[in-house]
């Protein structure tokens, strides 16, 4: 099967049919295995993973194996039946800043005249936690958000909607197993409590964000909406694309993890409006997901059955692999123009954004991981 959803993927989402209560599938191809029908198990006949989530690592292996066994004589759903609905209620929501690349562009758009890395950049991945309430799947409309704005040339701020609507093509790291309050996860814990990954894309308003974030963060700027693909891919179907990081200079403190640190080697397309804008490579990250979750939880901050902790945007050494808008126009100054000859800053209401990813598969060839799609609507 060429589809890049063959026996060597298998990801869950939650779907319905006609109206039909939500349920737990795995895809396979063009077709979603009912696992409730499949199996009778009781955390199959729920309207999130959740439940399936908390029993650990041992039952993802085993329901693995028993579905690999099971889609191939099973009767599916079409996919073109299935409703897919938010695979996750999700439980908290932490977004890290762990591409050098990203993070140094940034730091150039918005401090030209001062250092692009802030002192601590290179010591931890940076996070804050985000608005668990209004992670949606792909395909939900993002209406656009009004706010407080103000331009560096401007005195005082004005409300109204966002004129600077961006998108961060990111991954999602959907933690299943909890911990205890008061421990933290080590560096080599990332497989006993994180279930699969997701596409992401954290919609950003740069104007609100620019004005509101000195000295606390991303607030509402950011919390509108984050959207997830309706698909977790299990950590098991991304056994081959495991690779080294770049060097890290300086060498992060210990519980930061000994040595080369390992990234995943997943392929990132943007597309707006049918048309491919960027590339980025998630290969080329600084900061890995093992260290995202040591630090998250160095505090003794426990997880939650259904967290979730992103990537942050992805961009890569090249320009067309920038994983931003604010990057790929330069802060706006730089409109770049797509394959159908329009010119493009920030998103226009209408526009729809479309993140797509790929990955090895163990058994050679591409598993295609489950795509992000949103469409810009007007402010309400
Ligand atoms: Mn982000």
């Amino acid at each position: 099967m060429s589809s890049g959803f063959g026996i060597d993927h298998l990801p869950y989402g939650v779907f319905s049919v006609a109206g039909g209560p939500r349920r737990v599938g795995v895809r396979y191809g063009n077709g979603v295995l009912d696992l409730h029908a499949a199996t009778g198990r009781p955390e199959f006949d729920q309207p999130s993973l959740n439940a399936f989530l908390a029993l650990g690592p041992e039952v993802w292996r085993q329901t693995r194996e028993e579905v690999a066994g099971l889609v191939e004589a099973a009767d599916l759903v079409p996919l073109a039946d299935a409703v897919l609905h938010l695979p996750v209620e999700v439980a908290d929501y932490v977004d890290f800043y762990a591409s050098l690349d990203h993070a140094s562009n940034v730091g150039r758009i918005f401090r030209p005249d001062g250092e692009a890395l802030t002192p601590n950049w290179r010591h931890l991945p940076i996070g804050y936690h985000g608005r668990a309430g209004t992670v949606v799947v792909s395909g939900t409309p993002v209406t656009r958000p009004s706010g407080q704005r103000k331009a560096p040339d401007e005195t005082a701020p004005t409300y109204g909607p966002s004129r600077r609507l961006d998108i961060e093509a990111e991954l999602g790291f959907v933690v299943g197993a909890p911990s205890e309050l008061g421990s933290a996860v080590p560096f080599a814990g990332l497989a006993d409590h994180v279930f699969g990954v997701t596409g992401l894309n954290d919609w950003s308003a740069r104007d609100i964000q620019a004005w509101e974030y000195v000295p606390l963060g991303p607030f509402l700027g950011k919390s509108f909406a984050t959207s997830i693909s309706p698909w977790v891919t299990p950590l098991a179907a991304l056994d081959a694309a495991w690779v080294d990081l770049p060097e890290q200079d300086p060498v992060p403190l210990p519980y930061l993890g000994p040595g080369a640190t390992r990234g995943l080697d997943i392929a990132v397309q943007i597309e707006l409006n049918g048309e491919v804008v960027s590339r980025p490579p998630y290969r080329t990250m600084y900061w890995s997901p093992a260290q995202m979750l040591a630090h998250l939880t160095v505090n003794g901050a426990s997880l939650r059955t259904g967290d979730l902790f992103a990537s942050g945007t992805i961009s890569g050494p090249e320009p067309g692999q920038r994983g931003s808008f604010l990057e790929l126009s330069w802060g706006g100054k730089e409109p770049f123009t797509t394959g159908d000859g329009t010119s493009h800053t920030f998103l226009e209401d209408g526009d729809e954004v479309v993140i797509r990813y790929s990955a090895p598969a163990t058994g050679g060839g591409r598993i295609a991981m489950g795509e992000v799609a949103g469409r810009v609507e007007r402010a309400r």
